[in-house]
């Protein structure tokens, strides 16, 4: 019997000793959401749809984004362009781009089917919510507004080719984090939000 408290006693004179260990540590917590964690190199975040640097829409509404996508989570309806009215270089946009981001698994082929890299997945985690309807993110809130446009549009190209294929996944970089967070439009409306939160 003296043997069992004694035990236990050590127990808990052990447990107390990993507190007090732990109590003159440095804290690991990162004070999010004024400093963003490190993702890793090729962290697959929220979408978004890319605009050329005259504000054009890159999508041509092809759904090739949405027949690579493995979970059936892209909606994609097409539509032709009216010459009055053209929203993006293509005879054809997207006349209603929906992603339903409670499917996605972040798996990143949509942004590699995108013959335009009018689809990327950007850094940005920052997604929760209280209703699942809120998480089909449809085109008005994936679309990028048009000063945040970036590149050549290819009607301004000989052979019709977009200048900067390749570039616009780059430019949204998981490796540099603020460069890569500051490169999505999600990004620069929550540093908005944000400002007064930091220091
Ligand atoms: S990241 Fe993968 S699962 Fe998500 S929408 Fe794109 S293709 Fe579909
Ligand atoms: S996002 Fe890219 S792949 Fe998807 S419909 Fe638009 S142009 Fe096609």
């Amino acid at each position: 019997m003296m043997r069992k408290r004694l035990y236990n006693i050590g127990a808990i004179l052990q447990g107390l000793g990993i507190t007090f260990k732990f109590m003159f540590r440095r804290q690991p917590t990162v004070p999010y959401p004024s400093v963003m964690k490190q993702h890793a190199p090729r962290f697959h975040g929220l979408h978004e749809l890319r605009r050329y640097a005259d504000g054009k829409e890159r999508c041509i509404g092809c759904e090739l984004c949405s027949s690579a996508c493995p979970a059936n989570a892209i909606t994609v309806i097409g539509a032709e362009n009216a010459p009055e009215d053209r929203r993006s270089p293509g005879e054809r946009y997207a006349a209603r781009y929906e992603i339903d981001e409670l499917r996605c698994i972040f798996c990143g082929l949509c942004e590699e089917a995108c013959p335009t890299d009018a689809i990327v997945l950007t850094p940005r985690f920052e997604m929760s919510d209280y209703r699942r309807g809120s998480f089909i993110y449809s085109k008005d809130r994936l679309l990028v507004p048009p000063e945040a446009g970036v590149g050549t549009p290819p009607d301004e190209r000989p052979n019709g080719i977009p200048a900067d294929l390749g570039r616009v996944a780059e430019v949204k970089s998981t490796v540099d984090i603020a460069a890569g967070y500051s490169a999505t439009n999600r990004g620069e409306v929550l540093k908005t939000h944000r400002r007064g939160l930091a220091g």
